[in-house]
């Protein structure tokens, strides 16, 4: 077995750390190699790669008058008291103190045996976090050692990594494994793949030396950086990570050079024909955006591109040329957007742009049942309808095209990265796949993108139509709502629509809905001239649209709606926008509910209506939106108020998932991913697989095409 050759010395030639299983390391055998592999740890290479999440500081014992809440620290102290507490849990409270100060040490789970340790007088070592109690200074559950008489105890000569564990998988288990693989850390045994010039100019140590620092740090090693990840050997082991992710989006493009794709190359007049219709002059940027399509669409190869536009830059268009372009080629389209309310604009924006063009649009919902299904699944898979909208229900299994050759999907940030290769490959005969657009309007911020999308290309609309006016936004203390009322009677009275959202107070949808009704019980009792209509998510999908329609026809003043118009709704002549809790809606949720806005030429509102006393997150994104309309600069701003995986929301956390590396605190190292990735891939093409195995595992989310 490999474990007995590692061990008995070095009568064969050691074998590379990347190959050696962890049944190589003490203290493994079958069950718990098992159990490792289920964590993704299989080889000894792995367990290196296993990085401490954080240290703690077990090197100095700290006067307990010196702790502050949230510190991790070792303390010396003896017992004053300890009683059990019988009340909602029983529990065992212990009084410490050691002349700077007292603690209460707090145990839930105790046996009798515990309990003795804390006689009156004992004197224990501690370990644990200290947080503030109802009476004082607290530690729960921490861990302690009964200490004799004249005893001294060492201290931790470095400090304490802590590794991300599992159930099953004992935090002291993975410190021990971590440990023996640094043993093994010698040169030859695990590879370099950054280039030696790469390290140079990037003045970074070698990949052993920086492993073995952040598995066991010195005891000199400087603390502060450590915690905050900004030692050198973290700084470099970051970008090698940031190097896999970013290579691994690369390879999935790579491969998608390789496929095949319909060329859509005819000028025809159709083209000619939509644009000639259309009631406005295209901006330049989309002009330019459009442009970048067609020439991808020409291509044997499929088009992976992302076209990123503030809200209302007017991306819709700009899909509808790409799709005019691939159905005069005798083609088919498939457009998805993630809401049946946004999929239903699309439609009627499509319809009424195409069918005096005579092509066919078709409409596939989930809701979508029985005959009107069939119907129009039999129209796909015969090719009598050259484009479908709809949401997810358009890539069930029983949904067949004769020629897809081009999806468009809308909102791209609440799909996932393999979401939207399985969408693709609907459209896929042998080789050949559709072209891809995705559209979003929320900007990605280029750190974000670059680790996120590097598989596409990226286009941006950067200029919003004319005559627009930016919003104009404040915000109010909700006890000032008469006012805000009187502001919507003056909107209404010059001819313009209100939209009045009532946001999630409660965790529930229900609840939501019942607090609209409410308010636009209350609204109407208010504004009795006008006419008030209501929309939330839990109406049927008919009456929200109907809704909508006589809102966007002005039957309706006064729209009260819960977040449901968030994305997809297209009234011009709304003209203010009153949310209610704007405190509790982060800034890409309040971007694109305003929006919804300043979509005609009128001067646009939004009024911010707020509950006090904010808090001092709340009081910033708020300031944020009065101060800016740009989506790029929210976004930008989002990202550094809430950092990455909160801002691509949870289904995108598990990517965000990284070991060492911080997209916000590691942005300097993002800048010079994409100069090594190319480096890379131009001159050690070899090495490319290594490095994103090393990082990523065999995770199947990641370079499947
Ligand atoms: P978004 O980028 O947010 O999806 P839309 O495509 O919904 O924006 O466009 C917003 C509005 O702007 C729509 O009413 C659309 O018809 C209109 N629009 C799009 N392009 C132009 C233009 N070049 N000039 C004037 N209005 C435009
Ligand atoms: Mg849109």
């Amino acid at each position: 077995m490999s474990g007995a050759a590692e061990r008995s010395g070095d009568k064969r030639p050691a074998q590379t750390l990347d190959a050696l299983p962890v049944a190589a390391l003490r203290g493994v055998g079958p069950r718990s190699a098992e159990k490792l592999a289920g964590f993704g740890l299989e080889t000894v290479q792995d367990i290196l790669f296993h990085l401490p999440r954080r240290y703690e500081d077990r090197t100095r014992i700290v006067p307990i008058g010196r702790l502050r809440s949230g510190d991790h620290a070792v303390i010396e102290a003896d017992v004053d008291l300890a009683e059990v507490k019988f009340g909602k849990r029983r529990s065992l409270l212990v009084r410490v103190s050691d002349g700077s100060g007292s603690l209460l040490l707090r145990f839930f789970h105790f046996s009798r045996a515990q309990q003795q340790n804390f006689a009156r007088g004992a004197r224990l070592r501690i370990y644990g976090e200290v947080r503030r109690g109802p009476a004082m200074a607290e530690m729960v559950h921490p861990e302690y050692q009964r200490l004799a008489e004249d005893e001294r105890l060492a201290v931790e000569e470095r400090l304490t990594p802590i590794y991300p564990t599992t159930e099953g998988l004992h935090q002291l288990t993975l410190r021990k494994l971590g440990e023996q693989a640094v043993d093994m850390l010698q040169p030859g045994r695990l590879n370099e793949w950054l280039p030696d010039g790469l390290l140079a100019q990037l003045d970074f140590t070698d990949l052993l030396s920086a492993l073995r620092y952040v598995h066991r740090p010195p005891p000199d090693a400087d603390v502060t950086a450590l915690e905050e990840g900004v030692h050198p050997s973290q700084q470099r082991l970051a970008f090698e990570e940031l190097l896999a992710h970013h290579l691994s989006l690369r390879r999935v493009r790579l491969r998608a050079r390789h496929l095949q794709a319909e060329p859509l190359v005819t000028r025809s007049q159709l083209l000619q024909a939509f644009f000639a219709q259309l009631p406005f002059e295209l901006t330049d940027a989309q002009r330019r955006v459009i442009d970048e399509l067609l020439a991808d669409l020409a291509q044997p190869h499929p088009m992976m591109r992302l076209v990123q536009g503030d809200v209302g830059s007017g991306k819709t268009v700009v899909a509808a040329a790409a799709a005019i372009q691939a159905v005069s080629c005798g083609c088919q389209v498939a457009v998805m957007a993630p809401t049946e309310l946004l999929a239903e604009q699309h439609f009627s924006n499509f319809e009424g742009w195409f069918a005096s063009l005579g092509v066919k649009v078709g409409w596939l919902s989930g809701r979508v049942k029985g005959k009107a299904r069939r119907q129009v699944l039999e129209a796909l898979a015969g090719g009598e309808l050259q484009m479908v909208i709809g949401t997810h229900a358009l890539f069930q299994d029983d949904v067949a095209f004769r020629r897809l050759a081009l999806v468009v999907i809308d909102e791209q940030h609440r799909f996932g990265v393999h979401q939207r290769l399985a969408l693709r490959d609907k459209g896929r005969a042998g080789d050949s796949v559709p072209h891809q657009l995705i559209m979003t309007a929320t900007p990605i911020p280029r750190t974000l993108s670059m680790a996120l999308y590097a598989d596409l290309d990226a286009s941006v609309i950067d200029e919003l139509p004319p005559g627009r006016t930016p919003v104009q936004t404040v915000a109010i203390s909700e006890n000032r709502r008469a006012e805000v009322v009187q502001r919507v009677r003056q909107a209404c009275g010059e001819g313009r629509q209100v939209y009045w959202v009532c946001t999630l107070i409660e965790e529930s949808e229900s609840l939501q809905c019942q607090a609209a009704e409410d308010t636009a019980t209350a609204l109407a009792e208010a504004l009795p001239e006008l006419s008030v209509g209501l929309v939330h998510g839990r109406m049927k999908d008919s009456d929200k649209t109907r809704r909508m329609a006589e809102f966007k026809r002005g039957d309706i003043d006064l729209l009260v709606a819960t977040t449901v118009i968030e994305v997809g709704v297209d009234v011009p002549n709304a003209s203010l926008m009153i949310v209610e809790n704007a405190e509790r809606l982060g800034l890409s949720q309040l971007h694109q509910l305003r929006g919804r806005v300043g979509r005609g030429s009128a001067q646009s509102s939004c009024v911010l209506m707020y509950r006090a006393p904010l808090s001092k997150m709340a009081r910033k994104r708020l300031a944020v939106m009065r101060e800016s309309n740009d989506g790029f600069e929210i976004a930008r701003q989002d990202l550094e108020l809430r950092g990455p995986g909160e801002v691509l929301g949870t289904r995108q956390t598990g990517m965000m998932a990284f070991r060492i590396a911080d997209l916000l605190r590691d942005r300097p190292l993002v800048d010079k991913v994409e100069a090594a990735a190319e480096q890379l891939l131009d001159k050690y093409p070899e090495r490319v697989g290594s490095i994103i195995r090393r990082w990523l595992g065999h995770a199947p989310r990641y370079g499947q095409v």
